[in-house]
Order: structure tokens, then sequence, then C-alpha cells
């Protein structure tokens, strides 16, 4: 028997980076540090006390959980007007997107990035049935501001996506790029949403600002994050995003009930809980990632300026053999973005260390 597989799926893998027990796991962007005793601790007691309630369906509307989310994000972006009805949540900040493409994207849409940029954006688009543009980046990963307001108006999409700070690159927008971007969107027939994907703002050098402070004065304007890289939360599965009520409202029309499980909803709540113990872990990495990159520019490579907890670095020659020698020697990163660079997650020093010794080996 055949499967009636659709024919724009047919022979493709589905994605993911490999899972390996090695010494040095820099490969996906994740927190290297468990979550501390105390959180550990306080998830441990949420789960016990709502699993007490687990013949029951969760709250669907996750009420308290977007109320934290609007008080850590307040307090984390400097931003007072955020309330619970401005949050949306799902599992991870990839399902909060693919909600964004099933209420704005779907067929005879098109969706517009800037690449080099997340290998998951095409992914929400195909699953969606939507058109997937990208733009390409300047050639030190910015975006050429004027060359995107000319993209947006001959394309007219229904979905701007852009990360910031940008994976694989770290670049990082400034306030007046994400006005300049939203004013061209503002011209799209039919209109526009404007997303800025920011994953992982909390790495963000001193200075750099967050999107969410745009959105009181930009009601098609989204912002996403997620508890999966400064929360060390990555396998709790939560994501989030802030914009105004009516844009909110349309993502739960396409959300599935019940999807927030109530032991994920209890779990991010006693993470969000102990938001300042967590920070001091963000700024270990945020420092040992000015530490990598300086160290890879004292070797001569050439780094991309870095809001994230990674780097992207080179140029290699045969960057395939670079990443197998790495392996070898028990570190683990990624081959990703444009021919010849290489991307390392931040891990702890001793993570470091490793990948440094291994790298100058391997390079010797
Ligand atoms: N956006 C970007 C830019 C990412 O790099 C990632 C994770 N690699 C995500 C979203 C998704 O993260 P999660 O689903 O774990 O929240």
């Amino acid at each position: 028997m055949t499967l009636p597989l659709r024919p724009d799926l047919a022979g493709l893998t589905p994605y993911g980076a490999p899972q390996l027990s090695v010494a040095a796991r820099l490969n996906v962007n994740e927190n290297p540090y468990s979550p501390p005793p105390v959180v550990v601790d306080a998830i441990t007691q949420a789960v016990r006390k709502v699993s007490e309630g687990l013949n029951r369906y969760p709250d669907r509307d996750f009420t308290l959980l977007r109320q934290d989310l609007a008080t850590y994000l307040a307090a984390e972006s400097y931003v007072d007007f955020v309330e619970a009805r401005n949050i949306w949540a799902a599992n991870g900040s990839n399902e909060v997107m693919l909600h964004l493409h099933q209420a704005f994207g779907g067929p005879g849409r098109t969706i517009m990035s800037f690449a080099p940029t997340y290998s998951m954006y095409p992914e929400y688009a195909r699953d969606s049935l939507t058109e997937y543009v990208a733009v390409p980046r300047n050639e030190d990963f910015s975006i050429d501001i004027e060359g995107a307001v000319a993209a947006i108006r001959e394309q007219q999409p229904s979905l701007v996506i852009v990360a910031s700070p940008n994976n694989p690159t770290g670049t990082a927008l400034t306030l007046d790029e994400v006005r300049a971007l939203y004013a061209a969107t503002e011209d799209v027939e039919g209109g526009c949403v404007l997303v800025i994907d920011e994953a992982y703002a909390e790495f963000r050098r001193a200075g750099v600002p967050s999107a969410a402070s745009l959105i009181p004065t930009h009601p098609n304007l989204a912002v996403s994050r997620t508890m999966s890289k400064a929360f060390a939360l990555a396998g709790g599965r939560l994501g989030y995003l802030v914009a105004h009520e009516p844009l909110i409202d349309a993502l739960r029309v396409v959300r599935l009930p019940y999807h927030l499980s109530a032991v994920t909803q209890a779990v991010a709540r006693a993470a969000l809980a102990h938001h300042r113990e967590l920070q001091a872990q963000v700024d270990e990495i945020r420092a040992e990632r000015d530490d990598t990159v300086e160290w890879l520019r004292e070797q001569g490579y050439t780094v991309a300026d870095t809001d994230a907890n990674f780097c992207l670095f080179g140029p290699f020659e045969d960057r395939e053999k670079v990443f197998e020698g790495l392996l070898a020697r028990g570190v683990l990163i990624r081959v990703t973005g444009p021919e010849g660079w290489l991307r390392v997650s931040i891990g702890t020093a001793t993570e470091m260390a490793l990948f440094r010794s291994a790298l100058l080996e391997v390079t010797a």
C-alpha cells in the first residue's frame, strides 16, 4: 500500500541536530547548567501538587502562567504595559511560531525572513502551506533595511519574522531597524504581522534593547521569547509571545484545546518564580561568550558580533573536517550558516576550555 503522503513532503527527513553523549554538547544552544537545586526543588514540589488534579484537563487559558510571564517580561525588559491578556504561550516558541503561521499564513500567503537565519522558519511555512521568501542579509549579517523595505513592498507578506539576536549569527536588531521594518509592513494590503523572535534576548549585551518596548505603539508587532535558553528549561517546553489582544485572540482560535499540560504550566511557573537565581547563570554564560569571541579573534578567526549564547566563526576551507575533528575529541558543535562557518554554543568554562584545546589540535 502506498501512503497518501503530501507530494511536497516526499523524501523529506525530520529536522533535528544530533543528540550525542559527548563531553561537550555545544550544538543546539542549550543552557549548559542544570537548573540550580532551589529551582529543582520548586519544580518537584509544584509537580507533586499538580499531580493530584491530573484527572482533570488543565486550565485551557493558562491564566496564572500568563500572569507570571507578564510580570517577568515587565521586569526583564523594563516594560510595564504587559498584562496577562497580552501573553500567549505554547510548547516551545516553535509551537508559538506554528500558531502564528496557522493564523496569519496559509495557502496563497507569504512569510518573509532574512537569511541566514533559523532553519525551522521554512519548515513552519511548509507545514502551514505558506510561501517562504528569504531575503539575504548583508555580509556582516545585519539586515539591508532598504532592500527589506523594497522586498516587503514587492512580496506583500502577511508575516515577517526576524530573529533578534539571530540564529546562527547572533546579530541583534536596533529599535530603529524594527521601526523601519514595521513601517514597511503597514503598507501591505490586507495587513501584515511583524514577529521579532527573541529566543536569545536575555543574553544580549548591555544597552541592546528588546523590541518588547515597541509593543504599545505597534499593534501588529509580536515579540516571542522562550524559557528554553535563559531559564535552562529546554526540556520543559515553554515558549511565549507578547502582543496586542486582538493578535493573541487570533492565536487562541488555532491552538489545540489544552495544548499546555498542567505539568508544563506548573514547571514553568516554578522556574519563573526563581528568575533572579537563573539570571546569575545567564551572566556567567554572557561572560564566557565574550571570552570565547575574544579568544577566537586572537586566533585569527572572523567572529560575527553576537548577543546570543553562541557564536558563528570561520572561515574554514573544510568545515566538515573541523567539525569531525572536534567531535572525535568529544566536542559537538554545529555545521550551519554560510559555507565555511561553524557555530559553537557557549558551554561551561570547562566545556569551553575543551573546545579551545580541541580546536587548536584540529587546526594545528
Ligand atoms: N527561535 C530561534 C531563533 C531558535 O534558535 C530556537 C531554538 N533553537 C527557537 C526559536 C525554538 O526554541 P523553543 O521551541 O525551544 O522555544
